[in-house]
């Protein structure tokens, strides 16, 4: 079995269709969105109708919850704050009801997907690499072999095995082995924070044994002047350029 994950989308239209591109080309039998399909950029409603017809399965993100009124914004900066008033203005009801209808987390075939720490996914906790003790407190409730999640905008792939916790080099393809347990971060499709600006997707291929983060290039230059033309915060706009 062969799945694509993807994650943290936030209405960039350019990096969504590049990256579903690359998925048909390498071939999943299956792909799934851990949510923040919204918030941020130009193209909230396209992402949606994107996401809703391929995406088999769905989680939500906190921007997604935000833009429907399920939680506040009080964590929320100024820009990501004006990005969602702007993003709720321009989603259609269909679009709003199928955001507010995505639960925060779902299990499949012996992997858990959620946008956050899955011991947490309610309070869309952060979970980085550098954070053991939030990893080992995720790990010690993953009833699952594999957890995938997003929300950070920065990949990673952490192992449990008998020694206790690994961060795995993401750079190249990784083998699964038999008795470990995994929590990988897909990093983000729209705006990734890891210094790539290329877009990030994740396949695991449970047939092959292999797993591999995947990024692809796109003309971001082209979500910027959307994003100027739309008034969003400039902010916004530079840091696709520079992957923060
Ligand atoms: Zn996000």
């Amino acid at each position: 079995m062969r799945v694509a994950v993807i994650s943290d989308i936030h209405g960039n239209a350019e990096a969504l269709d590049a990256v579903l591109d690359d998925i048909d080309y390498v071939g999943a039998d299956f792909s799934v969105c851990l949510g923040d399909v919204v918030g941020y950029y130009p193209d909230p409603e396209y992402c949606v109708d994107v996401i809703r017809d391929r995406a088999v399965y769905t989680v939500c993100g906190n921007h997604d919850r935000a833009v429907t009124g399920g939680i506040p914004t009080d964590n929320f900066n100024e820009h990501a704050e004006a990005a969602l008033y702007w993003t709720e203005t321009r989603l259609s009801v269909e679009s709003k009801l199928f955001l507010a209808s995505l639960p925060p987390l779902i299990r499949i075939e012996g992997m858990v997907f959620a946008h956050a720490s899955p011991n947490s996914p309610e309070s869309f906790r952060y979970l980085f690499d550098n954070d053991r003790r939030a990893l080992s407190e995720a790990f010690s409730e993953l009833v699952c072999r594999a957890g995938f999640v997003g929300h950070t905008h920065c990949p990673f792939i952490a192992m449990r095995h008998d020694g206790g916790i690994s961060i795995l080099p993401h750079g190249k393809p990784v083998n699964i082995e038999d008795g470990n347990y995994y929590l990988i971060n897909v990093g983000s499709v729209g705006q990734p924070r890891d210094l790539d600006p290329r877009a990030a997707w994740f396949l695991f291929d449970t047939d092959a044994k292999r797993m591999e983060l995947f990024r692809v290039a796109y003309d971001w230059r082209i979500t910027q002047r959307k994003i100027i033309a739309a008034g969003l915060p400039t902010f916004l706009s530079d840091r696709l350029a520079k992957g923060i």
